[in-house]
């Protein structure tokens, strides 16, 4: 394993797969990789804003590819294109993901089966397409690579209108202790970043007049976490600096779940 003594965090060289790096966290977390001197594919099913993203960071080290993470042949073409570019692929982190509410007595098959598709079966099918080629990496002497899930509060905890997400999200979690178990000693680490609630896009109508107070009630440290200070532990987990570290499921929420 090559380590960067001065800075155990560096992603120097590596290839990192980010999905749903268009906008919020997953962005957020393309830019750390960038920061550490990763190369970053940026998947996403919305163009406009990762054309957006690299018009802004103009890196050469910031690839794109457009498409749905639900399509098979999609990922099998995201997979193969960007292990023929880098030659290996370093890191993955599924991390494009839906809330679709509903209470339980309305929530709808399709609502339901829609959810469960993009928040667990496509990181599943990323997990498992991406792990063959670390998996061949580290047999054939190099190092393997890290998985980093997705996860939230919600697979923890559960949650009120949203039984669909909280059972993808703890379903993430069981993703990543059995594939962890299945490949620790295979050169392929993977893990699970959990969170509360954080500034994006997704989490408007929690943080919005009428539910803010009854949340922040609930977060010890009495504010909302922003997308980079979150991606930052995912970069660590990508990371030789978490070289012993495997299926682990981090919360990182402001201490939101020992609340009671
Ligand atoms: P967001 O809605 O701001 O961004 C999600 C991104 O994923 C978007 O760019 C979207 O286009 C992309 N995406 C969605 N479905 C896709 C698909 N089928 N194929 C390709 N791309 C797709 O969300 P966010 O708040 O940044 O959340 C990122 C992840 O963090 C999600 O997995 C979410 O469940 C999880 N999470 C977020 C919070 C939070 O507070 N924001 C809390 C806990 C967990």
């Amino acid at each position: 394993m090559s380590q960067d003594i001065a800075n155990p965090m560096a992603l120097t060289g590596k290839c990192i797969v980010v999905t749903g790096a268009g906008q919020g966290i997953g962005r957020a977390i393309a830019l750390g990789v960038i920061g550490l001197g990763g190369n970053v594919v940026a998947v996403d099913r919305n163009g406009e804003t990762l054309e957006e993203l690299v018009r802004e960071q103009g890196v050469e080290r910031l690839k794109t590819a457009v498409g749905d993470v639900t399509d098979e042949n999609f990922i099998e073409r995201t997979v193969e294109e960007t292990h023929a570019m880098y030659g290996r692929i370093d890191g993955l982190v599924n991390n494009a993901g839906i809330a679709r509410p509903a209470m339980i007595h309305k929530m709808d098959r399709a609502t339901w089966d829609t959810v469960l598709e993009v928040n667990l079966t496509a990181p599943f099918l990323l997990l498992q397409a991406v792990g063959r080629k670390m998996l061949g990496q580290a047999a054939g002497g190099a190092p393997g690579g890290s998985i980093v899930n997705i996860s939230s509060d919600a697979g923890r905890r559960g949650t009120v209108g949203q039984i669909n997400y909280g059972a993808a999200k703890a379903g993430i979690n069981g993703l990543t202790m059995s594939a962890a178990r299945e490949w620790a000693n295979r050169g392929v680490r993977v893990n699970s970043v959990a969170f509360g609630v954080i500034e994006t896009p997704m989490t408007e109508a929690v943080r919005g007049e009428k539910l803010r107070d009854q949340y922040l009630a609930q977060i010890p440290m009495k504010r909302w976490g922003t997308p980079s200070e979150v991606a930052n532990t995912v970069c660590f987990l990508l990371s030789d600096a978490a070289s012993y570290i495997t299926g682990q499921v981090i919360s990182v929420n402001g201490g939101f779940h020992i609340t009671a």
